[in-house]
């Protein structure tokens, strides 16, 4: 069976350790096992990221950045493989997975501005011969420690960005689909970057705890569920790293009596359903504004849940493939039975799908609750499935409330006609990504991503100008020239 090993200093590695199986969960089949490393397995990786970091941090900027345009080239030229070994272990449909290569890759095309994002800048004379000028510094070997539901994407959120900025890198992809970030991450080499300057450690909470705990790494960008955000953030943190931890979501989209109602419940279905809602942007409940658009929206939802073309991400044509793994399909399962015993309207039941010629995946076909309440564990928490929670209220003041009292902030949008109230709720919204009459309002990779509340730990968001900042140490720099014969005295008062 394929064993997926380490990528350690430019080479493959098998500390001969502890594995797991990953799966193809459209037929539940093992498709090969992935190496657990140790602590020791981390320390090699952080050994060879801290050997490279002198020789990488004096590289020029440009030279980075050339690396990178290849490294972009690449992934283009390898797309239809990245896209058939993201479909394998993580089920998603081709067209999906292509998606989310695209966004990825757009990332790495913000990074080749890296000599212009890392200009600094300049004051002329702000004393008496004195010349001034801030400069991005790198910090030195950063980690990252990504999930199972974007395993191109949300690593290229952060090592290029972090590489064109002079540091060097050691990548803890999800072990439940990490033969796409494995194969990524080896065109870099491919591209010209020198060994160590980008390493993989596969693992799980052993190889994670090795790194929040190693002396070595400087900052962690973690994405994730939210209870481990937490622990990312308070363990680094108390261990002297920069942290940014983003966390968890329940997305909510609020559906104005102006809406144009066909266009919304497209958009709904997309985002809801997408990815079996395997999103940290999908929508997971609609926030209908009086009875008659709920009436309405959930008609013709039920309709288009009802005829979703459900299968293996393989063929052409499915619009929704498996769940990740049997456990995460029995969690959403157990919730969508929670949902009926606390008394939502379980308008469409996915739970009894058969998929023919692939009994064994993991599959669940879409389901969507009517009549759902505030306080109804379905609506509390981050179900990760095509389970879509329809809400009644009265008013948009009333679905602004019940969003902003959520734990989550991460994303949200409107479907209206009207300005003022999408204005209004752009303006006053407690979250951190705003859609209007945009489902999925991720924004594109020269803005920066980030929640708000309890879906992002720390102060900067991911990718974009913020990605910058996290990944430098700005200094400072006052420089005096003096003219040659001219005495100065010594001065007490603090320099003005
Ligand atoms: P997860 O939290 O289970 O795992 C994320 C990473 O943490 C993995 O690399 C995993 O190995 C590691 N990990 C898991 N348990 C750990 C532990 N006890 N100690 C230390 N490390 C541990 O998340 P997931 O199931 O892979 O991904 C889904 C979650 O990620 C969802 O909650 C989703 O909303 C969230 N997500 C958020 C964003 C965002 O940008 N906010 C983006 C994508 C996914």
């Amino acid at each position: 069976m394929l064993t997926i090993e380490h990528f350690i200093n430019g080479q493959a590695f098998d500390d001969q350790g502890r594995y797991q199986d990953v799966f193809n969960p459209a037929t539940g089949q093992t498709v090969a096992k992935v190496a657990l490393g140790s602590q020791d397995t981390v320390e090699k990786a952080m050994e060879a990221a801290k050997a490279a970091f002198p020789a990488w941090r004096a590289t020029p900027p440009l030279k980075r950045a050339q690396i990178m345009f290849r490294f972009k080239q690449l992934l283009e030229q390898n797309k239809d493989k990245i896209c058939q070994l993201l479909t394998t272990e993580h089920g998603k449909v081709t067209d999906d997975a292509m998606g989310e290569l695209t966004r990825g890759i757009e990332n790495v095309e913000y990074a080749c501005g890296a000599p212009e994002l890392l200009k600094g800048e300049h004051s002329r004379n702000v004393g008496p011969g004195i010349d001034s000028w801030s400069e991005m510094q790198p910090l030195g070997v950063v980690a990252g420690i990504t999930p199972f539901n974007f395993p191109a994407m949300v690593p290229l959120w952060m090592y290029p960005m972090a590489i064109v900025c002079g540091n060097t890198f050691v990548l803890k992809p999800s072990e439940r689909d990490p033969s796409a970030p494995l194969f990524i991450g080896k065109l870099l080499k491919e591209a010209g970057l020198p060994d160590g300057v980008f390493n993989v450690v596969n693992g799980d909470k052993t190889a994670v705890d090795a790194l929040l705990h190693s002396p070595t790494v400087e900052a962690i960008s973690f994405v994730g569920s939210t209870p481990i955000a937490e622990y990312i953030y308070a363990t680094g943190t108390a261990h002297g790293k920069r942290v940014q931890a983003l966390g968890g979501a329940k997305n909510h989209a609020v559906v104005m009596p102006d809406a144009d109602i066909d266009n919304a419940v497209n958009a709904l279905m997309g985002a809801a359903y997408g990815s079996c809602g395997e999103r940290c942007m999908a929508i997971s409940v609609a926030v209908c504004v009086g009875n008659n658009v709920a009436d309405d929206v959930v008609a013709k939802l039920s309709a288009q849940v009802k005829t979703l073309r459900i299968g293996s991400g393989m063929v052409a044509g499915q619009e929704m493939g498996p769940l990740i793994t049997e456990a995460q399909l029995n969690r959403v399962s157990g919730l969508v039975d929670n949902g009926v015993e606390e008394g939502a309207n379980l308008v469409i039941d996915g739970r009894d799908i058969a998929v023919a010629g692939h009994e064994q995946g993991f599959f669940l076909g879409g389901c969507l609750f009517d009549h759902v309440q505030a306080d109804m564990t379905i609506y509390q928490t981050e179900i990760f499935g095509p389970v879509l929670c329809v809400v009644r209220v009265e008013s948009l003041q009333q679905a602004m409330d019940m969003i902003n009292k959520h734990e989550y902030g991460n994303g949200t949008c409107i479907f209206t006609r009207d300005g003022e109230a999408a204005r209004y709720f752009s303006d006053h919204i407690q979250v951190g990504m705003v859609g209007v009459n945009v489902p999925l309002p991720v924004p594109s990779a020269y803005h920066s991503f980030g929640g708000w509340k309890r879906s992002l730990f720390g102060d900067l968001s991911a990718y974009g100008p913020d990605a910058v900042r996290f990944y430098t140490r700005r200094k400072t720099i006052s420089q005096r020239w003096p003219s040659s014969g001219v005495r100065e005295g010594s001065q007490f008062a603090f320099p003005s």
